[in-house]
C-alpha cells in the first residue's frame, strides 16, 4: 500500500479538552487528528490505529506522560511511532527525561503553529522515510516477497505463539527442477522472469493472510502456514503445485516434464521447549531431498522425527 500518499494520522493526548482542541485547529486538515484526555487507553489507541506521530500531554492524571512513552517504546508494535511531547514546563531537566523515555521532540506551551507544524511534518517523513527502508529490507529484490531475513523473523515469531498456544505450525520449502538447465538453455532472464511468475503463483495460491510466502534463496520458496495441521498444509501444497503447472512455462530440457514443475517437502510440528524453529526448515529440508530422490515433481511430507516416535510409542 503506497502509505506515502494517505493523509497522515496524529494521535493527540492530553488530559485538557481545550489543548486537544488548540492543537487539533492548527493540524487539520492535511491531517486527521485522534485523541484521547485518558492517557491510560493511548496505548490501545496507538496499537490499534498506528498513527503515524504522537502530540504526549507530559503531566496528566494516573499516569504522567513519560510512563506513557515508555510503554510505547517496550512494544514493537508501537515502537517506531514517533512522540513529541507537548508541555507548558520548559525545564531543560524535564526535556531531559522526555527524551531518556523515547521522545524524539520537545515543544513548550503555549504552542507556535508555524514551529509545531515544521515539527510534525519532519518527523512524520522521516517515519516514513525509515519505514519505506524496513519495508524494502524485508522484501526480495526480484520477486518482490519477502526475503530470507523476513522469513526467520515471521517462523521465530510463530514458533514462540505455537509454544504459548500449542498449536500445531507447518512449513514447505519449495525447489525448482531442472532450473539449471532452464538457464542454461533460455537464458538468465527469463529464470528471472519464470522466478516471479513462481512467486506471483505462490502468493496468489496462499489466501490466509495469516500464511507466508518468502523467496528461500535461488530457486526456493518457503511457506509458513500458522494453525495448520500436516493435511491442511499437504493440500496447500498440492494447489500450489497446481497453480504452477497450471503457468505452463516451458522446459524442454526437464527429465520429468516438458513444463516447470516443483519439488516441495512439508512438515508440521507442535512447537517444542528444548527444540529451535530452524528445526522445521531443516526437517522441511529432508522432505524435499527425499521429493527430488524419489523422482521430482512431487511432494514428499511428514510429522518430525520427535513426533513421530511419540506418535510410534503411544
Ligand atoms: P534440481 O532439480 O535438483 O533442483 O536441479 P536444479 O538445476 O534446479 O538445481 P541446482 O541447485 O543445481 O541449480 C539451481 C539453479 O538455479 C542454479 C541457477 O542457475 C538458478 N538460479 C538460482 N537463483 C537464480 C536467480 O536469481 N535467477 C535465475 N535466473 N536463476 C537462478
Ligand atoms: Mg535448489
Ligand atoms: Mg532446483
Amino acid at each position: 500500500m503506497a502509505r506515502e500518499n494517505v493523509q497522515p494520522t496524529v494521535l493527540v493526548v492530553d488530559d485538557e479538552a481545550t489543548n486537544i482542541e488548540v492543537l487539533a485547529k492548527l493540524l487539520q486538515p492535511d491531517h486527521r487528528v485522534l485523541f484521547t484526555t485518558d492517557p491510560s487507553k493511548a496505548m490501545n489507541l496507538a496499537e490499534m490505529k498506528g498513527p503515524d506521530l504522537i502530540l504526549l500531554d507530559v503531566i496528566m492524571p494516573n499516569m504522567d506522560g513519560y510512563e506513557v512513552c515508555r510503554r510505547l517504546k517496550s512494544r514493537a508494535s508501537t515502537r517506531d511511532i514517533p512522540v513529541i511531547f507537548v508541555t507548558a514546563m520548559g525545564e531543560e531537566q524535564f526535556e531531559a527525561i522526555g527524551f531518556e523515555a523515547g521522545g524524539v521532540d520537545y515543544i513548550t506551551k503555549p504552542v507556535k503553529p508555524f514551529l509545531l507544524r515544521a515539527r510534525v511534518k519532519t518527523h512524520i517523513d522521516l517515519k516514513r522515510q525509515s519505514d519505506l527502508l524496513r519495508r524494502l529490507a524485508s522484501l526480495d529484490g526480484l520477486t518482490g516477497i519477502p526475503n530470507r531475513r523476513s522469513l526467520d523473523e515471521f517462523l521465530r515469531q510463530e514458533w514462540h505463539r505455537g509454544l504459548r498456544h500449542e498449536s500445531r505450525l507447518s512449513a514447505m520449502l519449495i525447489d525448482v527442477d531442472f532450473f539449471k538447465k532452464f538457464n542454461d538453455v533460455q537464458g538468465h532472464q527469463a529464470g528471472d522472469v519464470c522466478l516471479r511468475q513462481i512467486a506471483e503463483a505462490l502468493s496468489r495460491t496462499l489466501e490466509r493472510k495469516t500464511d507466508l510466502v518468502a523467496r528461500y534463496g535461488g530457486e526456493e520458496f518457503a511457506c509458513i502456514l500458522p494453525e495448520t495441521p500436516l493435511q491442511g498444509a499437504v493440500h496447500t501444497a498440492e494447489k500450489i503445485k497446481q497453480a504452477v503447472a497450471s503457468l505452463a512455462i516451458p522446459h524442454p530440457q526437464s527429465d520429468v516434464a516438458d513444463i516447470v514443475t516443483l519439488s516441495m517437502g512439508v512438515i508440521s510440528v507442535t512447537p517444542k521447549r528444548g527444540h529451535e524453529p530452524e528445526e522445521i526448515l531443516a526437517a522441511a529440508d529432508q522432505f524435499l531431498y527425499m521429493a527430488k530422490l524419489s523422482g521430482r515433481n512431487q511432494i514428499q511430507s511428514g510429522l518430525h522425527a520427535w513426533e513421530a516416535e511419540t506418535a510410534a510409542n503411544a
